[in-house]
This record gives C-alpha cells, structure tokens and sequence, in this order.
C-alpha cells in the first residue's frame, strides 16, 4: 500500500480547514529532517511541548519559522524560549505569565499568549476554570503585564469517541471566549485554540480558529 507522504499531509489536512484556521503542525518527538520536509512544503507553523526539545530544533532549522510551545511550561524554563517564541499556548497562571513578562521585557518583544482552559471531564492537571480565568483578567497586577498579549484561550478536550461530549466541551470553550472578549478590553483576543488530530474538524464545528495536529500530519508517535 502506498504510505502518504508529508506533503501529501499537509495537502489533506489544510484543505479540509476554513482559511480563517491556523494550522499549527506538532512536531514533538519527530526529527528535524522530518520537520525540514514539512518546511519543504511551505509550511512555517509548528509547535513543541517541551522546552528541551524546541531550544534545539529553533537553532538548527530556519529563522523563519514561527514556533508554538504548547505543552505544560515550568516558569523557570521560560528564559530559554523567550528570545524566539511566536506564542505560548498554556498559560495557566499569575506567575506564569508574570515570568513570561518579565522575559519578554529583557529581550525587548512583547509574547503572545493564550490562557490554557480546563474543558475536560477528566482528571487533566492543567488549565484554569472559567472562574479562574475571569478572576487573573481582573486582576490589577495580571493587567499591568504589558510585555504579553493576551491573543486568546487554548483547550483540549476529554480524549473520547462520545463526538457529543467533545463538541459539548469545544463549544462551551468558544463560548468562553465569545464572553471574555465581550467583557474585558483586549484588542488582540481573536484566537481559540482546539483540536487536535482526533477531534479538529469537530473543533472547527464549534469555532476554533487555531489548530494543533500532530499524528495527521507526520505519523504516530
Ligand atoms: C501532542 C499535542 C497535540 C497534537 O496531538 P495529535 O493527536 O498528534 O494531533 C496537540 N496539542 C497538544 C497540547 C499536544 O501536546
């Protein structure tokens, strides 16, 4: 049987995807000839979610590429990827963001962000509840970071095949945004993040403007 390949990918992958949806391809774990093959194809959006893996492949691969860190990120590994990164997609806490400020403040660039949502009905460590969420964009100290931009929120879904309970939990994450966008002043909030190689056409369903896949694109890991 023939095996696609990467461009071939690509091509599937963004032609079932509205122009409005970024395509974030998640190249953890995968070499960076793997990587200079999907850069091959045009493409310069990618995403890692360790920081020990994204520090490399940025020095060895284009400048040109806009890098995603969209794992779980500790605040003392912050400094390492503030030079370069496009956007950090798991921004869970005060401190967190306070440190991606203070980073983005000494390499003179203002990060984009997105505040990591806790939408699934299982036992996942990361994200902040709606109240939370709410609770850090009121926040007087949370408003005086002026080296980050708050351009959105991110979400996973509960890894299920109940396609009802993952539609359920995208749409509930939109609708978050929806809100949050109507109540505070952020001009640059135009982004929700969700969906992943299992569930991103049911993400776009429910408004997803960003996606992040991986195994679609370059095969499992
Ligand atoms: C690995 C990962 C993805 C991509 O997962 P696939 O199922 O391979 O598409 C998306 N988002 C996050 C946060 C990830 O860690």
């Amino acid at each position: 049987m023939h095996a696609a390949s990467i461009s071939e990918n690509f091509a599937r992958i963004k032609a079932q995807l509205p122009p409005y949806v970024t395509l974030i391809a998640v190249s953890k774990t995968k070499p960076v000839e793997v990587i200079q093959e999907a850069y091959a194809t045009g493409h310069r959006i990618f995403g890692e979610n360790r920081v020990q893996e994204l520090v490399p492949k940025y020095e060895a691969l284009p400048k040109d590429i806009a890098w995603h860190l969209i794992g779980h990120l500790q605040s003392n590994k912050v400094k390492y990827i503030a030079p370069f990164v496009a956007m950090i997609h798991s921004v869970d806490s005060f401190k967190l963001a306070e440190e991606i400020n203070k980073q983005a403040e000494k390499n003179n660039r203002t990060i984009d962000v997105l505040l990591q949502i806790f939408i699934a009905q299982e036992e996942t460590k990361f994200g902040l509840s709606s109240e939370e969420l709410l609770a850090l964009l009121q926040s007087p100290e949370f408003q005086q970071l002026h080296s980050i931009r708050v351009r959105g929120l991110m979400g996973m879904a509960t890894n299920t095949d109940n396609k009802e309970q993952v539609s359920a939990e995208f749409r509930q994450l939109k609708k978050l945004a929806d809100e949050v966008k109507k109540q505070f002043n952020l001009p640059h909030f135009d982004t929700v993040s969700m969906g992943m190689s299992g569930d991103f056409l049911l993400a776009v369903e429910a408004g997803s403007t960003m996606v992040r896949v991986g195994s679609l694109l370059f095969g499992e890991r």
